[in-house]
């Protein structure tokens, strides 16, 4: 039970939410940092009269602090400021509500710490999940999960002592603004068009992550990280209504779910009394007038994010954090009317490329390499005088060199396919082994994904390959130059 809080983010919807619940809860708060509202702040630092008082923008930090001269409340700026608010020893429990990977140095450094961590920056476990949860468990802090979908999952868990009963974690998503709505009805869509929630009301960096679907992205990887769990078994269905906000299905076929009202006041509450309840000044579920609840499926056409989100989540590695670092900007660079709906999703994609193509080159790194060894193995010494032709030109004479290179490349191309191919069978075959009881539109689903990878494969091996022939082409002008200016041709 939480007596102390530190918070991030105070002056935004979460943070703004949690100091409502402090006071019905009457938790003192020991820090309090934001970005640049300097009014805010300083109303709530005056209510709630931490020790310290941050704002990362430095000149208004400066500000805070002359307002706040007739108070001892020390003002900091900055990261460093940030981290001290992270780090206020009073505090038993960091509320972490800033936006953006910004909260990822903090949140490690109260993990550290041993603070309990009320989890609302799903950013923290986006970019860095695998690292933030071994510290969490090396350190003994808890992490309780704020963000309404994993406090659900979170409670629905309670009493579940072996993960593998878990069958899938199913999260729901009210569908945004947008929900129902074609690709090509989307294409014009402006900020203020997507900042009108129907639920939930949210800052607007979440509110167009909403929007485009990638907050749900982000959501399931905070699943996976959160509870250890691979992108096969964390799955997002429709659910308008926001009533239930999450379900978890076990594997003897029981589904439990949390119901509520839309109201972050709800786990924020849990967070700060966990492994008890309180009393909590959001309004109370009326079954009889919540009107029907329905679930559908998500358009991952009209919706491309979420199928990014996704893409990056099974890529892993850095891909996470590259997904999320393009989704800041872009969704930034929509806000203010620079770029259309659609552009953040390209934006996205384009971010994902590269970790993709790095992480071909990593898992084939040693068949990156007989290609390459292979292609320098083709210009031996006889291939070298064949192409000694007789009054033929410069490219002729490369093009010789170089078109012995294609028989063992394409020979190479067609090993590696096939290695691939052998990899992924035995992949679905150990899933089909180890999750007898999967349902077969799952298991084709994961199918038809393999397959779309193998493709993307065999084209990346293509492309390289070529790319290796191009090269060794020009590497062969060279050397022939090379001769011919010193006299030997
Ligand atoms: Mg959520």
């Amino acid at each position: 039970m939480t007596k102390t809080i530190a918070l991030l983010g105070s002056t935004g919807s979460i943070g703004r939410q949690t100091l409502q619940v402090a006071r019905e809860l009457k938790l003192r708060v020991a820090a309090l940092a934001a970005g640049s509202s300097v009014e805010l702040l300083e109303a709530q630092a005056r209510e709630f009269s931490p020790r310290l008082a941050v704002l990362y923008d430095k000149d208004a930090a400066a500000e805070l602090r002359q307002r706040l001269r007739d108070t001892d409340i020390e003002v900091l700026a900055g990261p460093e400021g940030l981290l001290a608010a992270a780090q206020a020893e009073e505090a038993d429990t960091v509320v972490t509500a800033v936006v953006g990977s910004v909260g990822l140095e903090p949140t490690l450094a109260a993990i550290r710490l041993g603070r309990r961590i009320a989890l609302a920056n799903k950013e923290t476990l986006v970019c860095a999940g695998e690292l933030v949860m071994a510290a969490a468990r090396e350190c003994g802090a808890d992490i309780v999960p704020v963000d309404s979908e994993h406090s659900a999952i979170f409670q629905c868990l309670q009493g579940c002592a072996d993960r593998r009963e878990i069958k899938r974690l199913i999260l729901t998503c009210s569908g945004g603004p947008f929900f129902g709505k074609r690709y090509e009805e989307l294409e014009h869509m402006t900020p203020a068009d997507a900042l009108k929630h129907p639920n939930w009301s949210m800052g607007a960096k979440i509110t167009i992550d909403s929007a485009t679907l990638m907050n749900k992205g982000l959501e399931v990887i905070e699943a996976m990280r959160l509870y250890d769990l691979p992108l096969l078994k964390v799955e997002a269905v429709i659910h308008r209504q926001s009533v239930v906000h999450s379900l978890v299905e076990f594997v003897d076929g029981a589904v439990l779910a949390q119901l509520g009202v839309p109201d972050m006041r709800i786990p924020i509450g849990l967070a700060m009394t966990y492994p008890n309840r309180a009393h909590n000044p959001a309004p109370a579920l009326d079954l009889l007038t919540c009107g029907p609840l329905t679930f559908d499926a998500i358009d991952e056409t009209a919706f491309p994010c979420f199928a990014l989100a996704k893409q990056a989540a099974q890529l892993g590695g850095t891909a996470c954090t590259a997904l999320n670092a393009a989704n800041e900007e872009a969704v930034g660079l929509f806000l203010q009317d620079k770029i259309g709906f659609y552009d953040i999703a390209d934006a996205v994609e384009a971010a994902l490329r590269l970790p993709v193509v790095l992480m071909f080159l990593w898992k084939n790194l040693g068949f990156c390499l007989i290609i390459f060894l292979a292609a320098l193995q083709s210009i031996p010494q006889p291939l070298y005088e064949y192409a000694q032709l007789e009054g033929a030109g410069f490219f002729t004479r490369a093009f010789r060199i170089t078109l012995p290179m294609i028989t063992p490349t394409a020979f190479l191309v067609f090993v590696l396919a096939w290695i691939n191919a052998f990899k992924i069978f035995k992949e679905v075959y150990f899933i089909a082994g180890a999750y007898p009881d999967y349902s077969v539109y799952t298991l084709q689903n994961y199918m038809n994904n393999m397959f779309g990878k193998l493709n993307y494969q065999l084209v990346t091996a293509a492309a390289y390959s070529f790319g290796l022939i191009v090269f060794a082409l020009f590497g062969a002008l060279f050397f022939l130059q090379r001769r011919a200016a010193r006299g030997l041709n």
